[in-house]
């Protein structure tokens, strides 16, 4: 067969199987599979794929019928335009995230230093902490995850990205592996999602995520809570904390922040609308 009929057949079955957009995700499965570019695929769609990649690709979308996400079938993910090594087990980036790094990269420049200390908690596959590193020279970056593959992966990631000497990768259960340690900008996507909301989420997350990357407790503020009260001991002066939060969760998190001794709180949409980064200095006022 050739390109273009493997792409149009795969769209096909997978449209059959209830994907919502199965074309563009053949063209990143196909091209996975042939190690090239999306837009070689456009330009070449006449040309035959050899039996064995032919095999491999087919088998992708067995998987992909099955709800495993594509990201799991390629062992790759892109945040902000970079690639991230992504495994079972552990988040898949998501593109509202995007703003949670954006935020750290405006925070950054506006610290007027050249040298800008970074947290990335519950850090997953590292994609938050290593971007920002990547795109500001003057930020170095602690990423904390409690789980040793996300520890392992965002290491792998740092040097995929060659950050090796910027960024580190730690495992920890929250701050207690960091005792001490102070930072410019604690950033963090933690688990926010409603323990009860959990049985409602789209199978390709239900059936295939990390549970332990989603589970925030029963209003899924049990992260937001514990890092309300840490985080700032963990922050320099004119330190920074920025999350990423669910949907209708920011007034409630904005609440916690003030009471944990943080001001200046605001909050940025993401491009649905949505309420999803908030961002909070500690006050004048030393938090003991
Ligand atoms: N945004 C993710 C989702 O909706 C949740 C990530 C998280 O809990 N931090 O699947």
């Amino acid at each position: 067969m050739v390109i273009g009929e493997l792409l149009s057949g795969a769209s096909r079955i997978m449209k059959d199987h209830g994907i919502s957009d199965p074309y563009k995700e053949a063209l990143i499965l196909l091209s996975c599979v042939l190690g090239c570019e999306k837009s070689y695929l456009f330009a070449h769609s006449d040309e035959t794929v050899p039996a064995e990649n032919q095999e491999v690709f087919l088998g992708y979308i067995e998987k992909r019928k099955k709800r495993i996400p594509v990201a799991y079938i390629t062992g790759k993910a892109w945040f902000m335009s970079l690639e991230f090594e992504i495994e079972p087990g552990i988040l898949i980036p998501r593109p509202e995230t995007e703003g949670l790094a954006e935020e750290i990269l405006a925070l950054a420049m506006l610290q007027n230093t050249e040298s800008v200390k970074l947290l990335d908690m519950c850090c997953g596959s590292g994609c938050i902490g290593i971007s920002a590193a990547y795109y500001d020279k003057n930020i170095t970056a602690d990423l904390v995850d409690i789980n040793p593959a996300c520890v392992r992966t965002s290491r792998d990631n740092a040097a995929r990205h060659n950050l090796r000497d910027r960024v580190i990768a730690i495992e920890s259960n929250l701050f207690k592996g960091i005792k001490g340690k102070k930072y410019d900008i604690i950033a963090s996507n933690p688990p926010y999602i409603p323990s009860d909301q959990i049985a409602g989420l789209d199978d390709d997350v239900r059936l295939y995520e990390p549970l332990t990357a989603l589970d925030g407790g029963w209003d899924g503020m049990d992260f937001y809570k514990k890092l309300a009260k840490e985080a700032g001991r963990h922050l320099n002066p004119f330190g920074h904390i920025v999350l990423e939060v669910g949907i209708g969760q920011s007034e409630k998190i904005a609440g916690l922040l003030l009471s944990g001794g943080f001001g200046s709180i605001s909050v940025k949409n993401d491009l649905q609308g949505i309420p999803r980064i908030i961002t909070a200095s500690v006050s004048s006022v030393p938090i003991k």
